[in-house]
Formats: C-alpha cells, structure tokens, sequence
C-alpha cells in the first residue's frame, strides 16, 4: 500500500486555460510547475499510489491579507474537497478546513465529517494567521481529539511574505502534542528548514508524525533531514506526501533512491535505503485511526 497523505483538491474541475495556470519558482527551485490542476491531471499524478489525502485550507472570518485571496471560506473549502473525493472515493480521501477564529468552527467541523464525510483537518497557522497555541485554536485540537480526526499542520517556512514564520515553527507541536496526547498530528515538510526542531517533538510523542512532502528538490537539506532521523530513531515516524501540485508522487517516490547522491566521494555516512522503503509502503491512515 502506498499512500499519499498530503495534496491539495483539485479546484477547478475542468483544465484551466494555460495563461491562467500560475507557475511559480518560488515553490519549486529546480523546475516550473503548474499549480492548477484540474480533476483529470490530479488522478493522472496520483496513478503511483493506492490512496491519497487531499485538503485546502479556511480563509480567516476577520479578513484576509494582500497575497490572502487564494483562501476561501471554510464551508467552500469543504464543499470542493468532498464534491471531489465523492467522485474519486476509491481512491481519494480528504480532510477538512477550519479557522480557529470562526464562531462557527466547531459546526462546520460536525457539518464536515457527519455531512460531507471528511476524515481530518488541515490547518496552516502562517497562512491562516492564528496563534497555534491560542485558545481558539485549542479549541479546535480538543475537538479534534474527541472526534478522532488526526490534524495536519502546515509546518516549517513558506515563501509568502505575509505567513508568519513562528506560528508555523515545529517546537509549538511540542505543547499541542503535551495538551492533547490522544489527538494524531502529522507535522507536515519534517518542518522545513527546521527538521531537527520536528525530529525532537515526533520523537516524544507517540502520536506525532511528520511528512516528508516538499523537500527533495533541495537534496542536501533533505539528505541531512534523513540522517538525523536515522540517527535520532524516528525514520519510522515519516509518512510519504508529495504536496501535489507542488511536486508528484512519482517524482517523491524516485528522489528516495537518490538521497544519498550528494555523499558519493565522501566518506559521510549513507540513509539505510532499506528504511525509505518502509517510508514507501507506511500505511499512515491506519497509524492515524483512519479507515479506509
Ligand atoms: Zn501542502
């Protein structure tokens, strides 16, 4: 079983003309990509895997940003997520988006999972602008735990000039994790470029995980990522993602084999290839108490 547990639903459900894709270096250092997929060229990409998690994230109720506008409201957001996973429901499953400052969260969390039949939340602290220690958010993790829906968290940088670096820092999940120790987490990017940050907080707690999603287009911070959770003995707490459309599954799956390229000639110790293939074949939903 291989399974994809971080993409984002596919929005609009015919191909969108070429000039109204956005390609943009800032995601992808080593190549354009496009970021509008549509239904079709979604289940192309997914072909390599068995199943795949998709989900986008609530705008804030208080107002958005300049840069804000890609956001839309969380009962839009869950709407196009289950219209999607409805029609793909061999393969595809989708968490929901909630904004910890929406009065009506915790309704549109019930609405979300009983109506639509969405089994986890998304959330993105930077991009969505709330304090993850808050309690709004708190809020939200509580209900989280007693529904048994696993959250995961955009975790580590991002390019967009408005998200906050520190609402989106890995050592928060640390508390999160302290507060709510039944609620599953998956800390999504091993927290880029805080890995080490990640690995320390996944480490301690039994129900934390990371995604490895986003990283191998920058092969020494990814190397590294994966020798210290070697070292640190938590190779076998990395989910395989691919954060499509920013990068494939294929082309996730094909970057593990080649982590080690940038040691050849040294003498620097190599990631056990056998252990990537167990991050391959993980069956994540399963350790996050999804049926499927
Ligand atoms: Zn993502």
């Amino acid at each position: 079983m291989i399974i994809d547990i971080h993409t984002h639903t596919p929005r609009d459900r015919e191909p969108v003309a070429p000039e109204d894709d956005v390609v943009n270096s800032m995601w992808r250092p080593d190549a354009a990509k496009s970021a509008r997929p549509d239904w079709k060229s979604y289940m192309e990409a997914m072909a390599p895997v068995d199943k795949a998690v998709c989900f986008n994230m609530a705008s804030d109720p208080r107002g958005t940003r300049d840069g804000d506008a890609t956001l839309e409201p969380a009962t839009e957001v869950n709407d196009t997520t289950a219209e999607f996973v409805r029609a793909h429901s061999d393969k595809v499953l989708g968490f929901l988006g909630v904004h910890p400052h929406d009065p009506n969260a915790l309704e549109e969390i019930e609405r979300a999972t009983q109506d639509l039949g969405l089994v986890g939340i998304k959330l993105g602290p930077n991009y969505q602008n709330f304090d993850p220690l808050g309690p709004e958010a708190f809020k939200i993790y509580g209900r989280a735990q007693e529904l048994k829906l696993p959250i995961l968290f955009h975790q580590g940088t991002s390019p967009v000039r408005f998200a906050d670096l520190d609402y989106a820092h890995p050592r928060h999940m640390d508390r999160v994790a302290t507060a709510f120790p039944d609620l599953r987490v998956v800390m999504a990017h091993v927290g880029h470029p805080w890995q080490i940050d990640t690995i320390v907080v996944i480490r301690k707690h039994p129900n934390v995980y990371a995604d490895i999603s986003a990283n191998f287009y920058r092969p020494w911070s990814y190397y590294n990522e994966l020798r210290l959770a070697t070292e640190w003995s938590v190779l076998h707490k990395l989910f395989l993602g691919s954060d499509f459309p920013v990068a494939t599954p294929q082309e996730t799956i094909d970057a593990l084999w080649r982590v080690n390229d940038v040691i050849q000639g040294t003498n620097l110790p190599e990631v056990p290839l056998g252990e990537l293939e167990k991050i391959l074949h993980r069956n994540s939903l399963e350790l996050l108490g999804i049926p499927h």
